[in-house]
């Protein structure tokens, strides 16, 4: 199966994914852009089962965002990786900056109401003022 790899700054965490990655959205929320210190952040969701930490466990810090995410970094390097959710336990929400061997691209622009007044975004892809409400939804309006 294929896999993609992914790592922080200083190389210490490093984990595997398995299989598809879920849709891909560029983020343009407030904290998104703060966590990342960058326009947006391009994520996906995926299975837990096909996140596997390679190397770092004991370097992995939280940092609950809200009552239901927690964002995962490495507390060497400040590295900003994974999110988990109170709600949907079986769901990762990774991040693509950090993998090697992406083959899926961006599929939408969300949360695009709170996007950084500089930037502009040019790819052409649907836009969302905030969570679309499905990867589904996106999808049908892409075909
Ligand atoms: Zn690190
Ligand atoms: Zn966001």
């Amino acid at each position: 199966m294929k896999r993609m790899q992914g790592k922080c700054l200083c190389e210490a965490v490093k984990y595997e994914i398995s299989g598809k990655l879920g849709a891909v959205f560029n983020c343009h929320c407030s904290k998104c852009r703060r966590w990342h210190g960058a326009p947006f952040r391009s994520r996906a969701s995926i299975d837990v089962s096909q996140f596997k930490l390679v190397s770092g466990k004991e370097l992995l810090s939280t940092f609950k965002s809200s009552d239901n995410v927690t964002k995962f970094f490495c507390k060497v390097c400040g590295s900003s990786l994974h999110s988990t959710y109170e709600n949907k336990p079986d769901v990762v929400g990774v991040a693509l900056g950090p993998l090697e061997g992406v083959e899926s691209k961006p599929e939408a622009n969300i949360f695009t109401a709170s996007k950084a007044s500089w930037y502009e975004i040019c790819d052409g892809l649907p836009q969302y003022e905030s969570w679309p409400g499905s990867e589904d939804r996106v999808r049908k309006t892409n075909l």
